[in-house]
């Protein structure tokens, strides 16, 4: 048994001895039933959130307000929330209000999907009020209650069908399938962040593209602004790759509104990068000059692109080029910047950039030898070109 299981059991131990009901909810008894790998264990129990604080040692009040403790236990978390059922639902978000339940049915009821109100007490014994064992047995993603209903309630329950399907490699079961295509539309109600997050996971999931093609025939790509021809390319794509890729892939294809995501400033700024390797490499070889300025691992990420896009791996060529790299940063020419600046006329300090941006070129592309004096040589014949070109006016 896994050091978790064995603390959660312990915790679930400590309520029941205090006169609670205590459980084990969520994705922890579903992929422990799958035999997978678990993430966060959630427990759910009838203990209010101040009971559950005077119980243990160290706990933290992360969602006190929504009915969630986290109690730390040997460096791991455990977030316990109170039975609750949802009040109103505004504007098919998940609400803001919620008020405490009496009973665990209660609670398992406002939750999305019967592969996911599974319970498990301390003993090992499922409790299974709406069918999920055999939802999972038959790999079937299905709604609690109406998915017509459910989906309104809360449009973001229709993507997060689509993250489990990638997670568990299910299908989704035929009524909670028609209920989002009708309902598709909903999910612009959803908060970009919550979207994102959502999104982030599924990319990272192993089955994604079962439910990428999903989300493109059930036409939800297309609501999930706009974004149905970068999806499909996904959709389709045999190359293993993850969100940075495949937000590349989206921004390439369709082009992402950045005033409307919030994505991460450095994961903008990787898109970028990889976007313009990408126009320079989609059908050319890589450079050493894409090594030099991009690093790497920004290359095998573009590459990676590049083969979603059908092109052929340049794995190899890019491992060879960061091996033999003449220089890897600019400070490793023994002849730049100020000494050029000595050979250039005085009013022309613009030539200082193009005289060393060709060094650069050559040296890495071993067209001169990166050894002061060939350098200084090489710079003289730069400079006599672009005094040509200027008075051919080229310049
Ligand atoms: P994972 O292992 O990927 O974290 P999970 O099932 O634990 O999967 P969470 O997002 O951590 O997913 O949510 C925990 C549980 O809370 C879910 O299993 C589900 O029972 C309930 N839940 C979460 N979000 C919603 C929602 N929008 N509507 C209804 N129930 C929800
Ligand atoms: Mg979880």
């Amino acid at each position: 048994m896994k050091k978790s299981h064995r603390l959660g059991i312990e915790i679930l131990q400590t309520l029941n001895n205090a006169g609670y009901e205590a459980y084990f909810v969520g994705g922890f008894v579903r992929d422990y039933l799958l035999r997978r790998e678990t993430g966060d264990i959630d427990i759910t129990t009838n203990a209010r959130p101040d009971e559950v604080e005077a119980l243990f040692d160290k706990v933290v009040a992360t969602g006190k307000a929504f009915g969630t403790m986290t109690i730390v236990q040997e460096g791991l978390h455990f977030e316990v929330t109170t039975y609750r059922r949802e009040t109103t639902y505004d504007n098919h978000r998940h609400p803001d209000s919620i008020r405490f339940a009496k009973t665990l049915e209660e609670d398992l009821s406002r939750r999305d999907f019967t592969v996911n109100q599974l319970v498990m007490d301390k003993d090992g014994n499922i409790h299974d009020h709406h069918g999920g064992r055999d939802d999972l047995d038959n790999k079937r993603l299905r709604t609690i209650g109406d998915p017509a209903e459910r989906f309104y309630e809360d449009a973001l329950r229709m993507l997060r069908a689509f993250r489990f399907m990638a997670k568990l490699d299910f299908s989704m079961e035929e009524e909670t399938r028609k209920a989002l295509t009708e309902q598709k539309h909903l999910i612009r109600k959803i908060s970009i962040e919550r979207i994102q997050d959502e999104l982030f996971k599924l990319f990272d999931a192993p089955n994604k593209q079962k439910a990428l093609k999903a989300m493109v025939e059930t036409d939800f790509a297309s609501a999930l602004y706009g974004h149905e021809a970068g999806f499909r390319k996904l959709s389709i794509s045999p190359v293993i790759y993850g969100p940075l890729e495949a937000f590349s892939v989206l921004h390439i294809v369709d082009g992402i509104d950045l005033t409307l995501w919030r994505l991460p400033k450095k994961f903008v700024e990787a898109i970028k990068e990889i976007e313009s390797i990408h126009m320079q490499t989609d059908r050319e070889p890589f450079t050493p000059e894409a090594l030099f300025h991009f690093g790497e691992k920004r290359c095998l990420q573009a590459d990676t692109v590049n083969r979603i896009f059908g092109r052929k791996s340049q794995k190899k060529r890019i491992e060879h080029l960061e091996k033999t790299l003449p220089i890897r940063k600019v400070h490793d020419l023994p002849y730049r910047g100020a000494e050029i600046s000595k050979i250039v006329p005085k009013d022309k300090p613009h030539y200082i950039r193009l005289i060393l941006d060709t060094l650069l070129k050559r040296v890495l592309n071993r067209e001169v030898e990166n050894e002061r004096g060939a350098l200084k040589e090489e710079a003289w014949r730069i400079l006599q070109s672009l005094k040509e070109s200027e008075n051919n006016g080229q310049l």
